[in-house]
């Protein structure tokens, strides 16, 4: 076969070579041991919590080791495209956290090594085309729909492996005037790649994160180039990852079962593999069995379920790290104050098999973080998360920003600060009833008290505003005193009979009719907020209700 007077049918346009390509891409001048790596998503339009763990781990082993975290659009399929879907992406990885320090941007390009959408790119590739069927390693096929049916039918018919390869991959051998007449007749052809594996082989491979596994060699002569000159991924990451000089790629393990052949394509255009992180997939417990994470069943799987939620960005992030490094659980509590970005992260750390998503885990985790932000922060972000999903109490955490820190100021600092709520969609229950719009009796008073002493304590109940903690506690047990309620919670739990009960159900009367609850935060605290006119109001109405 004359591969060179393929090459000048089939990419009669490409003057460029491989070697103009090196020039235009050289190395990078980064340090040694540095990590190159990428984000290289789809525009579906669906940022998921596996992009998140993929970009997480790309962007702690880039940043770290001094390296660059690029992003790179993978948009060579416009049939899954979606209008705005970058935009999305950029924005939603950006707020948690991950930057690229080059790669697509909204409405453009930032960096060297681009175009880094890979629609752009398509001159690149053909430069490439073109070196692959020069050296005999990629020639065009002239199948059509109808044919590569046929071919699949008789595949199941003879129970063969499906896949263009071996005999029926009809244009593998065909003459060059065979190709030439299909040419000229204007044909569509795609490009294909000539494998030379064979499925009996098995090939060794290290992957950073699973270790050494073998993989079964491809066989397949995959499609390189579609009829339109646009490349499949396949082809485009490699040519991609070569010159733009990744040197990890970091990716779900769905990936494994095509390594074989990039890992194919890398070697016949002549590039040194990247290293490889394949990533287990996220899993949650099902009854009593481990599944994945599926798009379908788990709306946690989206990424807008958390930001909905009101889940915090750190939180999220934080819970990520849980996950993904084994250690990172001990590092938190060593080091309660530190900033995550002082956490070594390794890959050596990561789960094989994958990670085990645990829906409780995060809330703790984010319960911690919460505990640790000041009344300030917490107000900012509550905030902006109710303006935007719950508007009416967004107003009102607005509407007196002192009375809202003061409010998120309860049980905060201090070494043991409480840990109340995990997402912003708890803070209305937890502290509503600071609002006459959203305060309501959630709770009863318990059946055993008569009614009567109840609106007699209450009714007598004198709130001085003016009161320290402990002289305003004095108040509530005297009154209890009063109506032989026990204040010395000793005694009355040792004779809880001698008693109509105890200073806990006094508290807990004022509490129910201040707060509509038989739980709350600090009623000292609470009260103080509300003030004297405000608590009389309540116990009135309450008393006015038995
Ligand atoms: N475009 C692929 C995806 O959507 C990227 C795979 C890779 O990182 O190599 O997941």
């Amino acid at each position: 076969m004359d591969y060179q007077l393929l090459a000048s049918l089939l990419f009669p346009e490409v003057t460029e070579t491989p070697e103009d390509m090196e020039k235009r891409f050289p190395p990078r001048n980064v340090k040694e041991g540095a990590i190159i790596s990428r984000m290289a998503p789809s525009p579906t339009g669906f940022v998921h919590l596996g992009n998140l763990v993929q970009g997480l781990t790309s962007e702690r082993l880039c940043h770290q080791s001094g390296g660059v975290l690029f992003l790179r659009v993978e948009d060579t399929d416009k049939k899954r495209e979606v209008p705005g879907a970058v935009e999305v992406l950029i924005e939603t990885l950006k707020h948690y956290g991950i930057h690229f320090d080059e790669g697509a941007t909204v409405d453009s390009d930032s960096g060297d090594y681009g175009p880094y959408r890979q629609s752009r790119r398509a001159a690149i590739y053909h430069v490439y085309a073109k070196q692959l069927v020069l050296q005999g390693q990629a020639y065009p096929c002239f199948c059509t729909e109808e044919e590569l049916q046929e071919i699949h039918a008789e595949q199941e018919k003879e129970n063969a492996n499906f896949g263009y390869f071996g005999k029926w991959a009809k244009w593998r051998d065909r003459p060059i005037e065979d190709i030439k007449e299909m040419l000229d007749k204007g044909m569509p052809w795609v490009l294909r790649f000539r494998s030379t594996g064979n499925i009996e082989n098995k090939i060794k491979f290290t992957d950073l994160i699973k270790g050494e596994i073998e993989v079964t060699e491809n066989d397949i002569d995959h499609v390189l180039l579609k009829s339109d000159g646009i490349p499949t991924y396949h082809f485009a990451h490699a040519v991609d990852d070569h010159l733009m000089r990744t040197t990890h790629v970091v990716r779900g393990d769905e990936w494994l079962s095509t390594l074989p052949f990039h890992l194919q394509l890398f070697r016949a255009l002549g590039f040194k593999p990247p290293k490889y992180c394949h990533i287990g997939p996220l899993m949650k417990m099902d009854g009593s069995s481990k599944r994945k994470l599926s798009k379908r069943k788990d709306p946690e799987l989206a990424l807008t379920y958390y930001k909905a939620e009101g889940f915090p960005v750190e939180a999220v992030y934080e819970y990520i790290l849980t996950v993904l490094n084994s250690n990172f659980e001990d590092w938190r509590r060593a080091n309660p104050d530190a900033s995550t970005d002082d956490f070594k992260f390794s890959y050596k750390k990561m789960n094989p098999a994958g990670s085990l998503f645990d829906a409780a885990k995060l809330k703790d985790v984010s319960k911690n973080v919460i505990s640790k932000m000041s009344a300030e922060k917490v107000c900012e972000l509550a905030t902006e998360w109710a303006n935007e999903f719950d508007k009416p109490f967004g107003e009102k955490l607005s509407e007196d920003k002192e009375k809202a820190v003061a409010i998120f100021s309860i049980g905060r600092g201090g070494k043991k600060p409480r840990k109340d709520y995990a997402v912003w969609s708890e803070l209305k229950d937890y502290m509503g009833f600071f609002y006459d719009e959203f305060f309501e009796f959630k709770d009863a008073l318990a059946e055993n008290f008569d009614k009567n002493v109840v609106k007699n304590i209450l009714s007598e109940y004198d709130y001085n505003e003016e009161a320290d903690q402990t002289e305003w506690f004095e108040n509530i047990k005297a009154l209890g005193e009063k109506h032989n309620f026990a204040s010395d919670m000793k005694a009355y739990k040792a004779q809880p009979e001698n008693y109509a009960g105890s200073v806990a159900d006094v508290s807990g009367f004022i509490r129910l009719a201040v707060t509509g609850k038989n739980v709350s935060p600090d009623m000292y605290l609470v009260m103080k907020i509300l003030g004297k006119e405000k608590v009389n109001e309540r116990i009135n109405k309450f008393v006015a209700s038995l």
